[in-house]
């Protein structure tokens, strides 16, 4: 189960623009973007003047990379996602970004019941998460429709989760999922389209760099 490790905040300085991969920190003052929003690196103030005129192919690298660092996958199962996409029936982009948005580790998050997907990580990856009743360690798991999402229950009455249930009391999720504060459960009704991930990602280019 391969992930990301380093400083985080220099994922998104290196894409110009927040991710929101620290959860609260995110919205605070103690954002890296807030503070020093150029380029990591001895030259980063000045690579953006140095690197030139953008062109297609960076484009596309850029997007590809900002997905895959908003999801927090690597770049071998970024392509197996993609290549499910294209096997699959409807519009490529829409189909990828529809999968990763299906993580288990990302439902967490949607859910509510992480600050991060890369929380929603580490509770699903510590066995924390329940998936139809069975204890669920894989963070990839794609989620379809029906799945019920609970809190495992030798973890339901620790301190984070007794926390948590307070905080989603007044939280609506996506509409393609549902959460019952009370017992702490959600459901999946559907895979989310396109229009329900509110994320400004323009998986067109995307797709674009994988079809070079
Ligand atoms: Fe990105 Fe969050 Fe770090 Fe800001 S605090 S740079 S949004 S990970």
């Amino acid at each position: 189960m391969a992930r990301t490790i380093g400083p985080v905040c220099k994922l998104c300085r290196r894409e110009g623009e927040k991710l929101f991969l620290k959860g609260a920190r995110c919205l605070s003052p103690k954002c890296a973007i807030e503070r020093r929003g150029y380029a990591p690196g001895q030259h980063g103030k000045t690579s953006q003047f140095k690197r030139g005129r953008s062109t297609d192919y960076l484009n596309q690298l850029r997007e590809k990379q900002k997905a895959r660092r908003i999801y927090g996958v690597l770049e071998a199962q970024f392509r197996r996602y993609y290549e499910i996409a294209q096997r699959s029936k409807g519009v490529t982009g829409a189909m990828l970004l529809s999968l990763l948005e299906s993580r288990l580790d990302n439902v967490v998050f949607r859910l509510g019941l992480a600050t991060s997907r890369a929380q929603g990580r580490q509770l699903v990856a510590h066995g924390h998460i329940d998936v139809n009743g069975r204890r669920t360690k894989s963070p990839s798991y794609v989620c379809k429709a029906g799945d019920v999402i609970t809190i495992h229950p030798t973890s339901q009455t620790s301190p984070y989760f007794k926390n948590v249930q307070k905080e989603v009391a007044e939280y609506v999720p996506p509409k393609w999922l549902s959460l019952d504060p009370s017992q702490m459960s959600g459901k999946v009704h559907s895979r989310p389209n396109r229009e329900e991930i509110d994320l400004s990602l323009n998986e067109q280019l995307i797709v674009e760099y994988y079809s070079r």
